[in-house]
């Protein structure tokens, strides 16, 4: 018999101002490949933008990468999580502070999750420019609690840090 799997679009934010960060944003799209019955399907390009919180520290590269996955929202999580550590962030991070990689579900179909722990879609990506901006090089979806598009959300932003895309590509894999 031929079983059919959903397949949901997750729409991951990346962020990364230690080190490398190019070569840690390509990491993370490496190891998100790894997982089981997912893959990186798009990217969008890579930015530079100030940090938010606490100046003196260096600035971000941040990209948005949309997955296939047949992974559930807080398996998804847990994977998201355990890269971060595998690529040396320690789990009792500062809240502001360096970060050698930050991976956040924006966006999981248009689905909306409320637990203590995670909440979907991401509770700053209206917030953000830096989100808003790399999703928009991949799609427009509708932010399913706001009702609005991606687009409308960033005509709307109160972000006003600075964010500028670089020519840096990152690996697509289809
Ligand atoms: P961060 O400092 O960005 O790594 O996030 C800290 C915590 O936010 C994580 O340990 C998650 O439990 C929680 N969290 C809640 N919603 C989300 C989400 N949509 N994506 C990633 N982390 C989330």
């Amino acid at each position: 018999m031929n079983i059919r799997h959903a397949n949901h679009t997750i729409y991951v934010g990346a962020g990364s101002n230690m080190a490398n960060r190019l070569d840690n944003l390509r990491k993370a799209i490496e190891l998100l490949n790894q997982l089981p019955r997912t893959s990186v399907k798009k990217t969008s390009a890579v930015y530079h933008s100030e940090p938010l919180g606490f100046s003196a520290q260096e600035w971000f590269y941040n990209a948005v990468f949309e997955l296939r996955s047949e992974l559930n929202p807080e398996t998804c999580l847990v994977q998201c999580k355990r890269i971060e550590c595998l690529m040396g962030r320690p789990a009792d991070h500062k809240k502001w502070g360096p970060r050698i990689i930050d991976l956040d579900i924006l966006l999981y179909d248009n689905r909306t999750c409320n637990e203590e722990h995670l909440t979907i879609p991401h509770p700053e990506l209206s917030n953000r420019r830096f989100v808003l901006l790399p999703i928009l090089d991949l799609a427009n979806p509708v932010h399913p609690v706001l009702g609005q598009t991606m687009r409308e959300l960033l005509e709307t932003c109160p972000d006003t840090s600075s964010i500028e895309r670089t020519g840096h590509t990152l690996l697509t894999v289809t």
